[in-house]
């Protein structure tokens, strides 16, 4: 790991701001291969940042610069890469203000979602965020997000885990990758934008923040996630045609410890008694079993359709209005805690950190 102080080296530690940087396209190079994670990437954030006006310079709090090692294209990213994040935060949370996480684009908003269930409790920002181009690109994104998440990086009032892009600043348990190429690529369908830039001025809205009640006292639940980092958590979207010998080749797979569903619409699946056999077949084993819907905006509610009654009673948990990244994370961490299943079970239906309608 590498770390290098940037910019007012006067600061005290306390001041600063810890960025962590992972990879992704934000800082990567050309290579032969096409794309590929870069290394001395504090020298190049000093220098691009140089390049602000003196103005926004002196709006940047000190930071320091961690690179993870190795640097990994997002795609790479395991619960595994969600942990080590979490743990890196934790180890350093009371030697900085706040934290930026640099992080490729594909799989962002799932890395967000964990850390804010490994980070509940937060009393500081840790602001998610990458580029969809590089930061060497001509017209890149880069300079704007890392600016930003930096700006945020460093308020006081921000007490949670955020993603910043292209101008807005969204919960990270309610955010999504939306698109593959515009700059802004993120957006956040069923909860409204903490903050957003206008001009020079990086704006909150306190009231969508975690409140104080919800958001309680530091309380850090860092389990591993060594035994869910290899598919034991799946996640299978509806097709017409799905049948129930298909849903068994995964669900019962001993390896298999939970799932995510995502059904249509409001929590709706074919009219087939097979299939909720095989889901009430793995709730039996003792597997945890979620579902969402494959619109992206709005809530499952299982007594809308005659089908939901059955994904009750075969002991599916409803997702509510969740992203699948809030929602998968979800199960992997609770799965990966040392607590009975019927409590599990509790705090799934509990909105912990603001991911879903309580
Ligand atoms: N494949 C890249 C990644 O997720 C995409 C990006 O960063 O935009 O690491």
């Amino acid at each position: 790991m590498n770390r290098a102080p940037r910019l007012r080296d006067d600061a005290h530690r306390g001041e600063r701001v810890l960025v962590i940087y992972t990879g992704g396209t934000i800082g990567m190079h050309a290579s032969a291969a096409g794309l590929a994670p870069g290394s001395g990437f504090e020298t190049r954030l000093a220098r691009a940042l140089e390049t602000l006006s003196i103005n926004q310079q002196s709006q940047l709090p000190a930071f320091e610069v961690e690179s993870l090692e190795p640097l990994i294209d997002s795609s790479a990213a395991t619960p595994l890469t969600w942990q080590r994040i979490g743990a890196l935060i934790a180890e350093r949370f009371a030697d900085y203000r706040g934290f930026v996480v640099l992080h490729g684009t594909d799989t962002l908003s799932f890395t967000a979602s964990s850390l804010a269930y490994q980070l509940q409790g937060l009393d500081r920002p840790v602001v998610v965020t990458g580029a969809m181009q590089p930061l060497e690109a001509p017209n890149s994104d880069a300079l704007a997000n890392a600016y930003g998440a930096l700006r945020y990086a460093a308020s006081a009032t921000l007490k949670e885990v955020a993603v910043y892009f292209a101008g807005t600043l969204l919960r990270g348990v309610r955010s999504v990758k939306q698109h593959s190429e515009a700059p802004k690529a993120f957006d956040s369908p069923n909860y409204p934008l903490l903050g957003e830039r206008v001009d020079e001025d990086f704006i909150e809205y306190p009231s969508r923040g975690l409140g104080r009640s919800q958001r309680g006292a530091p309380r850090f639940e860092l389990a591993s996630y060594a035994t869910l980092a290899q598919g034991e958590v799946a996640r299978i979207a509806l097709w017409p045609g799905i049948s129930a010998w298909q849903l068994e080749a995964l669900l019962g797979d001993a390896r298999v410890k939970g799932a995510l569903l995502q059904l249509w619409g409001a929590g709706n699946l074919p009219d087939d008694p097979a299939l909720l056999a095989v889901l009430a077949k793995a709730c039996g084993e003792g597997k945890l079993l979620a579902a969402v819907s494959t619109c992206p905006q709005g809530s499952v509610r299982f007594s809308t359709y005659a089908a939901g009654a059955g994904l009750f009673d075969a002991g599916v948990l409803s997702g509510a209005d969740m992203t699948p990244e809030a929602a998968l994370t979800k199960l992997v961490h609770l799965l990966a805690q040392p607590i009975a299943e019927a409590d599990r079970r509790r705090r799934f239906l509990t909105p912990l950190v603001g991911e879903r309608q309580g």
